[in-house]
């Protein structure tokens, strides 16, 4: 783990035990990669994947798929964990990306993944919902993963505002439900200066030829097999004729 998330994470079970609810920093490699401060391709390395395993004292989810999914899955871990009769803190750090045409292994399947899928990012309408899901599932430690921007934080921190005793400060940079449209010089817009038109709005895409799903790759490997190891040396074009072959297959093959 790296050492200035460990610092992070310092006192966090006490926290949690304290019956404080954590709010997440948000997307790490994602952001660095659109920054410029990590070239796509070696990732594994250099993002940190904190693996639930047996007798954890945080028990919960990262990344690959999108907010309700993730709430989903903890919620079948925590029925595990207490059916066993045990406790723990729970944790979910979702994609923010939509993701309900993934299969088993998330977005990475996706044709967009990774330089195309803002299409799919969820508004801060979205986290509203994902904060309040994750609250009422029991959910104490909620962050956000791949696609996180500080915005989307925001919104976390603001719908949990009450049970967390605290505006986050970022607060001051905007109104909350869009209140700072009041001001606005087109009535229509001032009109939206309302937390129910937020809360009901179907965003569109924009993209009339797009679909609103799309066919994930299924390749049916994954960890350990040998098309998957981390190689030290660019795709040679050899290599790449080969990808190129299965990929063939597999979509003749579906
Ligand atoms: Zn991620």
């Amino acid at each position: 783990m790296c050492p200035w998330i460990s610092l992070l994470l310092q006192g966090i079970l006490e926290r949690l035990s304290a019956g404080e609810v954590v709010i997440g920093d948000g997307g790490f490699v994602f952001a660095l990669e659109k920054r410029g401060y990590v070239k796509a391709g070696p990732w594994t390395p250099e993002a940190t994947v904190t693996h639930p395993e047996a007798g954890a004292q945080i028990v919960g989810v990262n990344c690959h798929f999108d907010p309700m999914t993730c709430v989903k899955a903890v919620k079948m871990m925590k029925e595990g964990v207490e059916k066993a009769g045990l406790k723990a803190h729970y944790m979910v750090q979702p994609l923010a990306y939509h993701t309900p045409d993934c299969n088993c292994q998330g977005f990475i399947d996706l044709p967009e993944f990774p330089f195309g899928l803002e299409p799919r990012i969820l508004t801060r309408w979205d986290m509203h919902k994902y904060a309040r899901e994750a609250y009422k599932a029991g959910i104490r430690f909620i962050g956000g993963c791949c696609g996180f921007e500080p915005y989307h934080i925001r919104a976390v921190a603001e719908e949990l505002a009450s049970e967390r005793g605290i505006i986050p400060p970022g607060s001051e940079k905007h109104g909350m439900w869009g209140s700072g449209l009041e001001m606005h010089t087109k009535p229509w817009v001032r009109a939206r200066a309302r937390r129910d038109y937020w809360e009901q709005l179907m965003p569109a895409s924009g993209r009339p030829k797009c679909p609103s799903l799309s066919t994930p790759e299924g390749w049916g490997v994954t960890k350990g097999h040998a098309d998957l190891l981390q190689h030290k040396e660019a795709t040679s074009t050899q290599e790449m004729k080969h990808v190129l072959e299965m990929q063939k297959k597999v979509k003749t093959s579906a």
